[in-house]
Formats: structure tokens, C-alpha cells, sequence
């Protein structure tokens, strides 16, 4: 049976006076992929944000059963809320393990000692890292540097994980190889993941369930499976005409 990790209930989010989600409901189980589509300025940056509570807002957010909604970012990371922003925020000329090395600092200090599990574990997860530990982060690829990225937010044992656009600037080969990663994670790392992505034949392949959002309001949600044979997501994201097969055998 899952159990509810993340729940929204009439969430606003604004940037001073712009309102800018207009009352999203979001439930987020465990160990679930939730998939975040729409348009240029739709609000799914800001949804992470939301999140993550780094925006302001108002309405209701819970994270496994506690109100949360005034909480800082800061506490969030701490209660296992990760963020790995558009354009990755890794230090490019720290080495690789010096980059993983920081992530576990957002994790609350009696957990600390463990860090040297976490990196074993983060290299195992992504042997190229292991490969590359002493590198600067600056002379990788942007695909390995996606990599990092999201293995910093790991070393903080996140039970739930917000990528901001995971693919972009990526070649297709990286972005396959990266999509693989992010689907074993829930079982892997136990964590929940939220994945904003233009790339939506392959975040559909992976997800549980998906989100489009349009203008800060959710224009459709449901299960993966139903949502990516609908009609409207082929013509919107597929590049499909409706009443066409489904997505996943070319992907
Ligand atoms: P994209 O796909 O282009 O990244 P998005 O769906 O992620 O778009 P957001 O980045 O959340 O959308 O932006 C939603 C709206 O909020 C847009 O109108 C944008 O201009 C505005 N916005 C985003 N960040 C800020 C900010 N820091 N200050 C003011 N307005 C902002």
C-alpha cells in the first residue's frame, strides 16, 4: 500500500505582488514519479519552488502528515526535500567529490557520519562519477554534470526529489542514459521524485503520474499510463495526431 508523501491543497505561489500558481492540488505518494509538463511561463519552475518553499505562498502543504507551510527552505532540505535547480547549481571548480561532498551538508547533522556510504553509494548509482571523483566539475560534460547535480541532491538521502529540467542543453544519448538513472531511484534511493520536463516522450515513459500545468493552474493529471494515450497530450507534447498509438516503443 503507498502513503501519501506531498500534499497541496489550493497552493498560490507569487513573486511580490504576481500571482503566479493560481490554487494547485498536488498529492505526491511514496516511492512515486510525478511527471510536470506545460508551456513556457506555465508555473513549473515555481511549483518546484513552491515545493521546496524557497517562493512565497499560501494554501495548504503537508509533507508526510505535517503542516509545512511555513517552514523555510532551509528546513525542508533538512526534512529530506530536494532541489536540483535548472542549470544544475554545481561548483565548477570543485572537484566532483568535493561537489557530493557538499550535498550532505543539507542533511541534518546526526546523520553526517554515514557521508562515506552516501559517497559509495552516489558512485555506484553513477559509476561515471566514481570514474571522474577528482576532476574539477568544469571540464565535464553537461550530461555528467547533470549527473553531479543530482547526486549532490542524493547525498542528502532525499525523500523526495524536485528536477528542474533534467534534460536540457542534453544530447538524446545523456538524456536516455540520465532517464534511466531517475527511474530506479524510487527503488534504489527510496525517494520520490517530481521531474519538470520539455522532454516529454521520455518523462512519460518514466512516470506514475503526470501534471500539466497551463497559465498556474493544473490543466490535466492523472496516472502516466492514461494521461500520455490521451488525445490532447499526443497533440501538445508528442508531436502526434490524435488518435495515433501511444508513446513508449520509439522511445
Ligand atoms: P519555463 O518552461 O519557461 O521554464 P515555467 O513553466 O517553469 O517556464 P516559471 O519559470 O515557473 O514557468 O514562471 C512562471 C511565471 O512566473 C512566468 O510568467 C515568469 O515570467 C514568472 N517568474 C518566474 N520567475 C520569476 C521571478 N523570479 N520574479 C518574477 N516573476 C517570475
Amino acid at each position: 500500500m503507498t502513503s501519501t508523501l506531498l500534499q497541496t491543497r489550493d497552493l498560490v505561489a507569487r513573486y511580490g505582488a504576481v500571482e503566479v500558481l493560481h490554487g494547485i492540488d498536488l498529492t505526491i505518494s511514496d516511492s512515486e514519479i510525478v511527471v510536470v509538463l506545460g508551456p513556457n511561463g506555465a508555473g513549473k519552475t515555481t511549483l518546484l519552488r513552491a515545493i521546496s518553499r524557497v517562493v512565497s505562498t499560501r494554501g495548504e502543504i503537508e509533507l508526510a502528515g505535517t503542516n509545512v507551510a511555513g517552514w523555510t527552505g532551509a528546513r525542508m532540505a533538512r526534512a529530506g526535500v530536494g532541489h536540483v535547480p535548472e542549470g544544475r547549481g554545481t561548483f565548477a571548480d570543485l572537484t566532483v567529490e568535493e561537489n557530493l561532498r557538499l550535498g550532505s551538508l543539507a542533511r541534518p547533522r546526526r546523520l553526517r557520519s554515514s557521508t562515506q556510504a552516501d559517497l559509495a553509494h552516489v558512485y555506484e548509482t553513477f559509476p561515471v562519477l566514481a570514474n571522474q571523483k577528482r576532476c574539477v566539475a568544469g571540464v565535464m560534460s553537461g550530461g555528467q554534470q547533470q549527473m553531479l547535480a543530482v547526486g549532490r541532491a542524493l547525498m542528502a538521502r532525499p525523500r523526495l526529489l524536485l528536477i528542474d529540467e533534467p534534460s536540457l542543453g542534453l544530447a538524446p544519448i545523456p538524456t536516455r542514459e540520465l532517464f534511466e538513472v531517475l527511474a530506479r531511484l524510487r527503488t534504489d534511493w527510496s525517494t520520490s521524485l517530481v521531474i519538470v520536463e520539455q522532454n516529454a516522450r521520455l518523462s512519460l515513459a518514466v512516470a506514475d503520474q503526470v501534471v500539466v500545468l497551463a497559465g498556474g493552474q493544473v490543466a490535466a493529471a492523472g496516472p502516466a499510463a492514461e494521461l500520455s494515450d490521451g488525445d490532447a497530450i499526443k497533440r501538445a507534447y508528442l508531436g502526434e495526431p490524435a488518435g495515433t498509438e501511444g508513446i513508449g516503443a520509439s522511445t
